[in-house]
């Protein structure tokens, strides 16, 4: 049996009860990526390590998986990565690389689609990588970086190059994302028909796919079709491969969709940075909380991403309203939580997991004592028997588990599906997933309440009670007597799914 000696030490140390339920996912940069450093995080809790196909060479990428797979397999860990593409939207360059440039007020700078030798920019000049830029804006436009972090307004067209004036003064980061706004709407000239998934995205998809990576996140999903079309690309391309598609929710094109993108994806996450910058600040809380809620009930995980802890890029301590922002996120009962640039390029990757860490484990316990439930209507997800006796006992084990006051729920699953139905229940206890592969261990360790277990199956399901109920003793993480309640889709000759309420002996 394989599991984690951070799940383990946590179960030993303060019961199954207080086990962690909200993932948690680092985006690995500079400031995490060597092995200690991916240890530390993981001994931290992390649950999914991202790869943003924005940064780095693939190179670069190639040798952090082989870092994440080397953790797995010498510490038991089951860490899983997701990468992310950089998708086709206007993006600014690598500002010469300098890792960050400041913009005054009223400070004049050059946009250009020029391209310059050696990569040596002329002071205070911009690159965008979109060729259609110079034909696309106009004087008088808006020019709004990473969702408003800095504002200029285009004074004059010339050629190539547009001549702006800082309106609201900031930092410039490589690659930020670039929108043009006139009188108040986002432009959508030529740079509305670009396409989600670009040549660059799809050379990324293949070598992630030929990196088995466990997941991969789309940017500017518009519509269901194109996450169809790679999910259909996947099974061509890798044949009984595994990885899971998910979609970013950050254009106003993909709220228009967003029931048929979410029908047809893996997973969702909301993409807060760039979503704020294509609908109003305001709006972003409430389109939180209806994706949070539609991904669950149409059983689909969902990532609460950008900006947690932003100012624990340059600060060891988090504001309090960031805190608040975590604890909101965690009471709407999100599967995970994401760092962006806290864990790439931070100066306290580890200190803010901690933070994201305690704050989910607090908000989590206040939830249970003062019985917060969510009740949200879960809908019947599918007309075939077999699964709709799945859904069933699913729903009847959540309940009779929190009826019961239950230690554990146990699932013991072949693809995961129970174990996913059994998170949507979001029970009051933890959720051990015994399961056959690395790869789907590694894929429900993204979901909410789930702690993953490898587990050779037997055809019996009384010999893998017996033999996981032992091994949990043996190590001290379970005790006699202890109520837990079982279920299976391991079919036998003559049952298909179990439920059974068990002591421990
Ligand atoms: P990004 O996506 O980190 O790739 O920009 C997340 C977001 O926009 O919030
Ligand atoms: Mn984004």
């Amino acid at each position: 049996m394989e599991i984690d000696s951070v799940s383990e030490a946590e179960l030993k140390e303060n019961g199954f009860r207080s086990t962690r339920r909200t993932k948690l996912i680092c985006t690995i940069g500079p400031a995490s990526c060597t092995f200690e450093q991916l240890e530390a995080l993981a001994m931290g809790g992390m649950n999914v390590a991202r790869l943003n196909m924005c940064h780095g060479t693939r190179e670069w990428h190639r040798e952090v998986i082989r870092n994440v797979r080397k953790l797995n397999s010498e510490k038991g860990f089951s860490v899983a990565i997701m990468m992310d593409t950089q998708g086709s939207e206007i993006h600014m360059g690598d500002l010469g690389g300098a890792s960050s440039l400041k913009a005054e007020i009223n400070q004049e700078w050059t946009f250009t689609v020029r391209t310059f030798d050696g990569g040596v920019l002329p002071e205070s000049t911009c690159v965008v990588n979109y060729d259609g830029f110079a034909e696309d804006v106009k004087v008088g436009d808006e020019l709004v970086v990473d969702g408003g972090m800095v504002r200029f307004e285009v004074v004059e067209k010339f050629g190539p190059d547009a001549k702006c004036k800082c309106t609201d003064p900031g930092r410039l980061l490589p690659r930020a994302n670039l929108t043009i706004w006139r009188e108040g709407r986002l432009v959508r000239e030529r740079n509305a028909m670009l396409p989600t998934i670009s040549s660059k995205d799809w050379i990324d998809i293949d070598f992630g796919l030929a990196e088995g990576v466990d997941f991969i996140a789309i940017s500017f999903v518009k519509t269901a079709d194109v996450i169809k079309h790679l999910k259909s690309y996947i099974t061509a391309r890798s044949p009984g491969g595994s990885t899971s598609v998910f979609a970013k929710i950050e254009s106003s094109d993909s709220l228009k969709h967003l029931e048929d993108i979410i029908q047809v994806a893996d997973g969702a996450m909301v993409a807060r940075g760039d979503l704020g910058a294509q609908i109003p600040l305001e709006q972003v809380p409430s389109v939180q909380h209806r994706i949070v809620h539609l991904c669950r009930q149409l059983n689909k995980p969902v990532i609460v991403a950008s900006q947690l802890l932003e100012s624990m890029i340059e600060y060891p301590t988090p504001t309090r309203a960031e805190v608040a922002d975590i604890s909101e996120a965690v009471r709407q009962r999100g599967d995970a939580l994401m760092l962006s640039g806290e864990s790439a390029m931070g100066l306290y990757p580890e200190k803010a997991l901690s933070v994201l860490r305690t704050v989910s484990l607090r908000m989590e316990r206040w939830c249970r004592e003062e019985k917060i439930h969510q009740t949200i209507r879960l809908p019947e997800l599918s007309t075939a028997l077999h699964e709709r006796i799945s859904e069933q006992i699913s729903i009847s084990a959540a309940q009779m588990a929190n009826k019961l006051e239950a230690e554990a729920i146990f699932v013991y699953t072949r693809q995961g599906y129970m174990a996913t139905l059994l998170s949507r229940c979001r029970p009051d206890c933890p959720i051990f997933a015994f399961t056959e592969t690395k790869s789907v261990r590694q894929r429900l360790n993204l979901q909410w309440g789930l702690i993953p277990f490898r587990l050779d199956f037997s055809d019996d399901m009384e010999s893998n009670l017996r033999r996981t109920f032992a091994l949990l003793k043996a190590r001290g993480m379970m005790k006699q007597g202890d109520l837990i309640v079982a279920v299976s889709d391991i079919s036998t000759a003559d049952m298909l799914q179990s439920i059974q309420v068990r002591k421990i002996p």
